[in-house]
């Protein structure tokens, strides 16, 4: 193949394009991780006006310019040049050197396919156990995720976005996503947020087919990374505990990852020491059982306080402790892992909702100081 490379000075890029007016120039970053790439005619006049730029402007700074005689030789140039996974050659609105957009892999020649619910649904399912901040395209689980529909990490980060617009959760912390969420997007939130019990248990099933291309395995979302445990479900259960166990799994994900794997009393950051601790019991409400905000991550051993009623949470979110447990505040171990947090507000990454004060007031009537 036969394509030049001008990088750093215009003079020879500009006697290349007078002597081939009738070849093709790919616009590009220096970068190899840039996924901007953009062709167009020797003759247009976006990329021939040296009066325009700044010296060596065309191909100094992050840009380089490469050119040939055919459009095929610069798509085969960026197939070798650039590194990331995914990217797309996009033809000059200006000068229309191709009258398509050209996907330079395998992935990205699907990325203009339209969404599907199957895919609405498991961003959703995402959505709930991602932090906003990290719905970027450089996301590793992101990038991950994109690679496997087959999209660009940057479309399904754009889609996450959208969605945010639709969350009422975010409206009220003057948070606003992108604007754009389609028609699918708007239906399948309110689906997915109205049946909770039903969907959320079907994005757990679609997300560990798309992860695993078996539905009943089990993979567990962090918020930059997907892990598949070696220990797979037992596949003999019915199909109603199948359900159960997807929307537990979905529920403890999405509460640890929205206090950062942290127990929001102590801090102690050992995943496998916690537990979403429902503030509504499990056995209690049914619709508000996968509510992400009727969940706090705690430790093992608060959590079981708390699910006794043995502590609370006040409107401030500060700790009490109930009568029966300030009896044994003179003993050295209880001191220490309630006394001493008496008082103190759970810990709550700044972006995250918290728990949902009607649920913790539920469980200061309801539960608190009733062992
Ligand atoms: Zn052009």
């Amino acid at each position: 193949m036969n394509y030049v490379v001008f990088d750093n000075g215009d003079a020879p890029y500009l006697k290349w394009l007078k002597e081939n007016p009738e070849g093709y120039v790919l616009n590009t970053r220096r970068s190899r991780d840039s996924q901007f790439a953009m062709i167009h005619r020797a003759t247009c006049p976006h990329i021939t006006r040296p009066d325009i730029i700044a010296a060596d402007g065309f191909t100094g700074h992050n840009d380089i310019k490469v050119c040939a005689s055919t459009v095929d030789e610069l798509v085969t140039f960026v197939r070798g040049y650039k590194a990331i996974a995914v990217g797309i050659v996009d033809p000059c609105g200006t000068c229309n050197a191709t009258t398509e957009p050209i996907p330079f892999n395998q992935a990205a020649k699907n990325t203009r396919k339209p969404w599907t619910r199957e895919e609405v649904l498991i961003l959703l399912n995402l959505y709930e156990k991602i932090p906003f901040g990290l719905f970027h395209h450089g996301n590793p689980m992101l990038i991950d995720i994109a690679t496997r529909m087959g999209r660009t990490p940057g479309s399904v980060a754009m889609k996450l976005s959208n969605l945010a617009s639709l969350d009422d959760r975010l409206m009220a912390r003057g948070i606003r996503g992108l604007s754009g969420a389609s028609a699918l997007d708007r239906k399948t939130w309110q689906e997915f947020q109205g049946h909770q019990d039903l969907l959320v248990p079907e994005s757990e099933a679609l997300l560990a087919e798309l992860i695993t291309g078996n539905a009943d395995c089990q993979v567990d979302v962090q918020p930059e990374r997907i892990a598949v445990p070696s220990h797979p479900e037992g596949l003999t259960e019915s199909t109603a505990s199948v359900k159960v166990r997807r929307g537990q799994r979905f529920f403890r994900q999405a509460v640890l990852n929205a206090y950062a794997g942290r127990c929001a009393v102590t801090g102690l950051p050992i995943r496998e020491l916690l537990v979403a601790s429902h503030i509504i019991p499990w056995s209690e409400a049914a619709e508000h059982r996968l509510d992400p905000q009727n969940g706090i991550a705690l430790n093992a051993l608060h959590d079981r306080a708390f699910d006794l009623g043995l502590i609370t949470f006040d409107t401030d979110l500060r700790l009490i402790c109930s009568k029966a447990l300030k009896d044994h505040f003179t003993h050295a171990t209880v001191a220490q892992h309630f006394k001493a947090y008496e008082g103190k507000p759970l810990a709550i990454p700044a972006e995250a909702a918290g728990p949902k004060p009607a649920y913790l007031e539920w469980h200061r009537r309801e539960v608190f100081g009733k062992f």
